[in-house]
């Protein structure tokens, strides 16, 4: 479907849950109030959503979370999904602490690809960023996952003072392994704006002085708006996704769909289309025709672009870990 300014809107992120089994401090510190679980959607509700998506050109779908897979039934959900006609992609963005012993269920489930989010290689390190002593977990998951067919990538968050130095172990994960490392320039989004951001411009100055004469690596790896890098002798590339300092809205081509139901037209903004009452207020066929509608009204009401720059303009109060990233 093309918004008002000729993009195509043919991907969606859905957050399945609003609980994690971590505690970033940048997303979901300790003492977040969660919504009661009749508020979020179940599993056959998301899927009349993503029907209707994909009879509208959305096609590629990411599970997400808070941690998708500490809701049970995940893989049900991924399969259900990758069961509608014309479904292209279905794909997991996880913290990696439960995903090993997912694999087999998420695999047979036609899981296209995976990403999973490490902001440090040291254990101390991700123990206070995350709250919890989990690295072994998520590194053994990481190589897990290259056991499988499915494409993996890193998510990287570089935060000031916090884990900005720990860069190096982390692109090395792209040299002995095949996999994209990508570093993802924080939001000023609910938590996250307690922090400050690493400019990936910084990043990337600081990967080529260790490894000069990187390049571009122009095949598509996915369906975001990461820019790669190759570096010489390495398996995997390096990507950046520079929502601050390389601003990528004109080629956006996402909807999310949270956890409790909302469509959400841009991350910055608190405007939403609330899809759970219809769902559950209207007989089945109504209840169809008006979740294409509120589809197209979300998709038609994108803006133009993001204004993180000027925080005056964010007006989104909900945390990333219930919008899902
Ligand atoms: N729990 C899963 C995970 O950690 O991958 C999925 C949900 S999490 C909200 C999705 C991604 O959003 C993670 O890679 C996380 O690092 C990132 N994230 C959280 N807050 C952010 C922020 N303010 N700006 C940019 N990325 C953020
Ligand atoms: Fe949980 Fe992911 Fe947020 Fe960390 S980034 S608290 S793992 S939802």
């Amino acid at each position: 479907m093309r918004d008002r300014f000729d993009r195509d809107i043919n991907y969606m992120r859905i957050s399945v849950t609003d609980r994690c089994n971590l505690r970033c401090r940048y997303c979901m510190p300790d003492g977040i109030e969660q919504v009661p679980h009749g508020d979020i959607l179940r599993y056959e509700e998301i899927l009349r959503i993503a029907q209707a998506a994909v009879q509208a050109g959305i096609t590629r779908f990411k599970v997400t979370g808070g941690e998708p897979l500490a809701r049970p039934g995940v893989s049900d959900l991924v399969r259900m999904l990758k069961e509608i006609p014309g479904t292209e992609q279905v794909t997991l963005t996880t913290n990696g602490v439960l995903l090993a012993r997912a694999l087999p269920a998420l695999t047979q489930a036609g899981l296209d690809a995976v990403n999973i989010s490490l902001d440090t290689t040291d254990r101390e390190r991700f123990r206070e960023i995350t709250g919890f002593d989990a690295l072994e977990e998520v590194l053994t998951s990481i190589d897990a996952a290259l056991e499988t067919a499915m494409r993996v990538k890193l998510n990287v968050v570089p935060l000031a003072g916090v884990n900005e130095e720990d860069w190096l172990p982390l692109v090395r994960l792209a040299r002995d392994r095949t996999l994209d490392v990508r570093f993802i320039e924080m939001m000023p989004i609910g938590c996250g704006r307690g922090f400050t951001p690493v400019s990936n411009v910084d990043v990337f100055e600081k990967i080529r002085a260790v490894f000069p004469d990187p390049e571009e690596d122009v095949t598509i790896h996915g369906n975001g708006p990461a820019r790669y890098i190759r570096i010489a002798g390495f398996k995997g590339s390096i990507g950046f996704i520079s929502a601050i300092h390389g601003k990528f809205c004109s080629s956006c081509n996402r909807i999310r769909l949270t956890a409790t139901g909302a469509l959400k037209p841009c991350l910055c903004y608190g405007d939403s289309v609330d899809v759970r009452e219809i769902l559950r207020s209207m007989p089945r066929d109504a209840a169809d025709r008006a979740l294409r509608d509120a589809l197209r009204e979300a998709v038609l009401s994108k803006p133009r672009a993001h204004r993180f720059e000027d925080t005056r303009f964010i007006t989104e109060q909900k945390r990333m870990v219930s919008i899902g990233g």
